[in-house]
């Protein structure tokens, strides 16, 4: 194989933040002007996210998981309430129902997608009386938009609200069933959708994250619960105001404020994430072509839409491979340890072999390197790293 020639200088992670000149210029402008945590980048980062993911409110907080808790307090989780997500996220998809006393249940994967099978979702609900689950958490695993027009219509039929998990789908999109583009985040379908920017997701801030939602109401309710639950607006306060310092503390809120610095940081990037999105579908398209008539690899169903947060393959031997790859430099990730599968969730009572299709992925999944900067001299050695262990086994 071609793999003699190339060494990478460094090893290779699955995702890597690039942070540029301008990056760094927003950054230190912000640091020396008079706002160091709430300024005026806060708004417009808020506005041109917005924008960016054409959505009518966004709310800027300290990360994603943040920002899933605050989505589930806007929607009144709360002790004895019940909320549907998949096995196949990350964590934090499933945790924001237990931070707000609420039980989470689980719904098996497609096979084909890795994402939630909404079929699956409806055989819970039917099994259970009308008005046991409140909620669904679908998450847009990998970047491939999960078909909302779908989901909200089951939503609809069983009165349970969505909260749309997008980290993995700035820019992502699919086609609904007229053929329009649906894009993630975009609240049209979704109460709520939620973005994190994890130094390994599209858009880096280092800690950071967004709510989305078209519905006023809700955005009021974040705005609100994202600092102590503290009004100063004289429009919503309860009391006579009883002069320049007065506000009111009208619920019980937290400090998930967003600083004017990152936001600044998250502006900058926003202005690279077009030519980011295209960079990984590049990538991605090459993946699949080396990849596409390999037996042995196997890989999930893809879309015009799709935002490759995550190149995955599935292999029969995916230990063997992460170790060889490994050897190589290449620092493979896997996505997801199935939630249910997890200690803590297992002490909720949730077994292995409850979700079969999520661990029959799990046991096989591997995500390639994937991001914007990997060069394509890094990226032809990966593919062919790759195939040299496939073919051999
Ligand atoms: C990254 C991520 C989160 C959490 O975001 P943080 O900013 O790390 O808190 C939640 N859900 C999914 C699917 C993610 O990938």
């Amino acid at each position: 194989m071609a793999t003699s020639s190339f060494v990478p200088s460094r090893p290779i992670p699955y995702g890597r933040q690039h942070i540029s000149p301008a990056d760094e210029q927003a950054v230190l402008d912000t640091l020396r002007s008079d706002f160091l945590t709430q300024g005026p980048q806060v708004a417009e980062f808020e506005r041109r996210f917005a924008d960016y993911i054409g959505v009518e409110y966004a709310v800027a907080v300290s990360n994603g998981t943040a920002a899933l808790h605050l989505c589930a307090l806007a929607l009144g989780v709360q002790p004895g309430q019940r909320v549907i997500t998949t096995p196949i996220t990350f964590a934090a998809s499933a945790n924001c129902v237990l931070y707000c006393g609420g039980e989470v249940h689980f719904a098996d994967i497609d096979p084909a997608t890795a994402l939630i099978d909404l079929a699956a979702v409806r055989r819970l609900l039917e099994s259970h009386p009308r008005g046991y689950f409140h909620g669904l958490i679908p998450v847009d695993f990998a970047g491939l938009a999960v078909n909302l027009e779908e989901a909200r219509a089951l939503a609809d039929e069983f009165g349970l609200w969505i909260i749309e998990d997008a980290c993995h789908a700035p820019g992502g999109s699919f086609l609904d069933g007229q053929g329009r583009e649906q894009r993630c985040g975009s609240g049209q379908l979704a109460d709520l959708a939620i973005f994190s920017f994890h130094p390994v997701k599209h858009i880096a801030t280092g800690e950071g994250g967004m709510i989305t939602t078209a519905r006023r109401d809700l955005y009021e309710k974040l705005l609100l619960l994202r600092t102590h639950g503290i009004s100063k607006d004289p429009a919503q306060l309860q009391r006579a105001d009883e002069g320049g310092w007065y506000y009111e503390m009208q619920t019980l809120g937290y400090n998930y404020r967003l600083p004017d610095m990152l936001c600044a940081l998250g502006l900058s990037q926003l202005q690279r994430a077009d030519e980011g999105l295209a960079r990984r579908r590049a990538l991605a398209a090459r993946y699949d072509a080396a990849f596409g008539p390999v037996p042995g690899v196997e890989l999930l169903h893809t879309d015009a839409g799709h935002a490759y947060h995550l190149y995955i393959v599935q292999v029969a031997d995916r230990r063997g491979l992460y170790d060889f790859l490994r050897s190589r430099q290449i620092f493979a990730q896997v996505h997801y340890i199935p939630v249910h599968t997890m200690p803590f969730y297992q002490q909720q009572g949730w077994r292995a072999g409850d979700f079969p299709h999520a661990e029959h992925y799990y046991a096989r999944c591997l995500s390639l390197p994937m991001f914007p900067t990997l060069s394509d001299e890094e990226h032809q050695y990966v593919i062919d790293c790759v195939l040299e262990f496939v073919n051999r086994s």
